[in-house]
């Protein structure tokens, strides 16, 4: 079809159906315009973002300044690669190294890579630093992890979906249960090459996994003690998501390796970002690392507005007061409810678990229903839905929201 002719929702499907791999199973709803907590279907039809593109979006959609910054930019300079130094690039480093209070800063473009990036950092510091012998280095991660795609990723991941059949694997890794100190204290005790812990401060994709009170500053003690980095993935709980700047800052503790990626942009362009201080950071030489965007103008300029906008906006403050709010009415409804059983989370990123198995397609369905009732969310683990808004929301839309959830949730009970 001619794409000058107005879509609809079925012919956009139905394209990307024909022309696309099939590795996302998208509700069938198809977005053609976002305006802060607001997106528009193709029909016209209004929805609250309940899912914030995986919480890039947290400045809201399409945010005046952010997009200013871009469109500035991409009429100046968009790509010079790093064979040659521009003049936004070392602009944005300061700014970030002092957004998040750290020496260097290594851009990236996605999530992923950010993570790759932290590894072989880790890694490299683990041999030329601690002295660990070659190809020995062992890198400590969760169980029910999420960091990415990659091969070396999901090499270390436990999700079967994820992992199966595209081995080998990367090796050096070993996995360990999240939330669970004593587990990582003796895998910090079982060997002497030991990188690194890379941990989520809460885990997302998972299903919104809010570890124990204190379990962050013990890893980072912990971590302290063996000369172990502790690498914190803040891919999706960074940029005041949990009401908090970073979710680590809930415990008090400053990672040694801090990755960042989908709100450093505020959803408006690929930015991810390695921080780490200067005796880390600094075994990355020339030409052993990095990528023909990261870094790039259009990057730096996009980040530094949004970043500012976390810090103009409150938005760490203001999430933290409607998460509260959030979950103290779902808490309400969860009780007397048998079709949905928990609510947990922090700030704006939160969960509702469904009753029923992780097989079933009742949050699926739940999710159809909210959307026809005008809120966008999505299952993440069969029976569990993800709550995260933008967080520019207001008391009044979050009471609304509220009301449009529950009452979904009462068309299913039992
Ligand atoms: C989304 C995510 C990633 C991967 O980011 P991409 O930009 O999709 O590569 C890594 N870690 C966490 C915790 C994430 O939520």
């Amino acid at each position: 079809m001619s794409v000058l002719e107005k879509l609809t929702s079925a012919d956009a499907i139905a394209l990307e159906d024909k022309y696309g791999a099939h590795n996302y199973h998208p509700l069938p709803v198809v977005l053609s315009r976002g305006e802060g907590v607001y997106v528009w279907d193709v029909e016209g039809k209004k929805y609250y973002d309940f899912l914030s593109a995986y919480s890039a979006v947290n400045q809201g959609h399409c945010h005046p300044k952010i997009v200013g910054a871009m469109i500035n930019q991409a009429q100046t300079l968009t790509l010079t690669s790093r064979a040659f130094y521009n003049d936004k690039l070392g602009v944005y480093e300061e700014f970030i190294t002092n957004y998040f209070g750290f020496d260097k800063v290594l851009p990236m473009n996605t999530g992923a890579e950010a993570v790759e990036t932290a590894l072989k950092i880790s890694r490299k510091w683990a041999y030329e630093k601690k002295g660990i012998q070659e190809n020995q280095a062992q890198i400590i991660v969760c169980e029910g992890n999420f960091h990415g795609r990659t091969t070396t990723i999901i090499s270390f991941s436990n999700d079967e979906n994820a992992r199966k059949n595209f081995g080998p694997y990367t090796e050096g890794f070993i996995r360990i249960p999240y939330n669970d100190i004593d587990a990582l204290e003796k895998a910090l005790q079982s060997s002497n090459n030991i990188a690194g812990f890379l941990v989520e401060p809460i885990q997302g994709e998972a299903g919104v996994y809010v570890p124990n009170d204190g379990y962050l500053a013990k890893a980072k003690a912990l971590c302290e003690a063996n000369n172990v980095l502790f690498i914190a993935d803040e891919v999706q709980t960074g940029i005041a998501r949990t009401g908090k700047l970073l979710a680590v800052h809930h415990e008090n503790v400053q990672p040694d390796v801090l990755i960042l990626g989908k709100a450093v942009s505020g959803g408006v362009y690929p930015v991810s970002a390695v921080l780490a201080n200067d005796e880390i950071m600094n075994v990355i030489k020339p030409g052993q690392h990095g990528s023909t965007f990261g870094g790039n103008p259009v990057a730096a300029a996009v980040a530094i507005a949004a970043l500012e906008v976390v810090k103009d906006e409150n938005l760490a403050e203001n999430a933290e007061r409607l998460g509260a709010i959030f979950r103290e009415k779902i808490g309400e409804f969860v009780t007397n409810s048998n079709i949905a059983t928990l609510v947990r989370g922090k700030g704006l990123l939160n969960a509702i678990v469904i009753n029923d198995t992780e097989e079933s397609d009742t949050a699926w369905n739940i999710c159809m229903k909210l959307a026809e009732n005008g809120l966008l969310a999505k299952p993440t683990h069969g029976n569990i839905i993800r709550f995260a808004p933008p967080l520019v929301m207001n008391e009044e839309q979050l009471l609304d929201c509220v009301s449009i959830i529950i009452n979904t949730l009462k068309e299913f009970e039992k």
